[in-house]
């Protein structure tokens, strides 16, 4: 049974009832044995596990030193498009918003990994819009063998692709692929992407699926925080992350959790989702999956920044541009969202450092995985 097919036996109406009554007594039950259990994650993503924050704090930091020790992972997006055919309303790269578009030329990309190269980093992320005509695999294979002889780690943020292609592009080296649902709720995310092929929510969901089934290292998940109740969105991915590690063992997986914001164009959040409501949620992640990476993104203000360094995260980006051609060229004009924590590498790793964490430049555990 394709997760396609096992999500749309899922009973959502039902789940949202469970999460808004569940009790005390249910959290404090599921607080004893969380691992693997998506009762217990319910209970945990639930209002009546608010009270219990500082525990399940106390449980996620010990979780996560244990299985990652002291490192805290960096990685750069570099993006390489803003073309985009797709219509998502919370979305600068729209295709309807009148930008300057730009697809980086093999000199352009070049000069992108110079540029970044001198911040020290070694694990990227390469993003762009999604324009399959322009910007499709053909020129990820070749911006790839351009990229990957200068990173040990190469994650990809693209549109989703078949099987095939992302074995072409695992072929160039490709490590991790990060596919976000936006949202789980199929009547919002019609709502909210109302143009081009990202309309295929199906088509969507199954793409983890290809990621896994083409051998590739990492598949990230991710949900887009506030444009449906967080609760049940993070609950669903859960499900999906549960049916893919059953599955496909041999992936690794990471979770992103960006919050709505403002961007060109862009909307507001239909709910908002505090900061205790975002620890929540990895507290709740950590204790249901010990070895889930936690992946923090440059949305989150300096101050939420620092303290979730040390609480659960395990990956994060710093110095980030939105930009094609953003860091060889510092003029700002093409950004996708806003970003909080503008500071640079360097002074993150010294946060990073204060905290009794070790800043970690490489994915190591990608050259060892086979
Ligand atoms: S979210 Fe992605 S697909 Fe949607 S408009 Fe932005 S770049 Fe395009």
């Amino acid at each position: 049974m394709s997760f396609v097919e096992q999500f749309s036996d899922l009973n959502r109406d039902a789940l949202s009832m469970q999460l808004y009554s569940t009790t005390a007594e249910q959290v404090e039950a599921a607080l004893i044995n969380p691992r693997g259990d998506l009762t217990s994650l319910l209970a945990l993503l639930s209002p009546a596990a608010e009270p219990y924050l500082e525990q399940m704090a106390q449980a996620s930091v010990a979780l996560t030193r244990q299985r990652f020790g002291a490192a805290l992972n960096m990685y750069i997006p570099l993006y390489l498009s803003n073309l985009c055919a797709n219509e998502c309303d919370y979305c600068g790269f729209s295709m309807s918003n009148k930008l300057k578009r730009k697809t980086l030329t093999d000199d352009e990309i070049s000069a992108e990994v110079k540029a970044i190269k001198q911040l020290g980093y070694d694990s990227i992320l390469l993003v762009s819009g999604e324009h399959e005509t322009k910007v499709g695999v053909d020129y990820f294979v070749n911006a790839l063998k351009i990229i990957k002889p200068h990173f040990n780690y190469l994650a990809m943020e693209v549109q989703p692709l078949a099987t095939d292609e992302y074995r072409q592009l695992k072929q160039q080296g490709l490590d991790a692929v990060m596919l976000y649902q936006e949202t789980y709720q199929p009547q919002t995310y019609a709502q909210h992407h109302t143009r081009g092929k990202k309309r295929d929510f199906a088509n969507r969901l199954s793409a983890p699926e290809r990621v896994a089934e083409a051998g590739v290292d990492k598949i990230g998940l991710g949900v887009l925080l506030g444009l449906d109740d967080w609760r049940l969105d993070a609950l669903m991915m859960g499900h999906q992350l549960s049916y893919l590690e059953q599955k496909y063992w041999r992936s690794r997986y990471s979770i992103s959790l960006p919050r709505l914001r403002p961007c060109t164009g862009g909307i507001t959040p239909k709910t908002m989702l505090t900061d205790r409501g975002l620890l929540q949620m990895i507290f709740a992640f950590r204790l249901f999956n010990h070895e889930l990476e936690i992946s923090l993104s440059t949305r989150e203000t300096p101050a939420l920044r620092d303290k979730l360094f040390a609480l659960g995260v395990t990956h994060l980006s710093a110095g980030s541009s939105t930009q094609p051609g953003g860091y060889a060229n510092q003029q700002r004009q093409l950004d996708q969202f806003e970003i909080s924590d503008d500071r640079s590498p360097s002074q993150i790793a010294n946060v990073i450092r204060s905290l009794g964490l070790t800043p970690v430049w490489k994915d190591w555990q990608g050259q060892w995985s086979c």
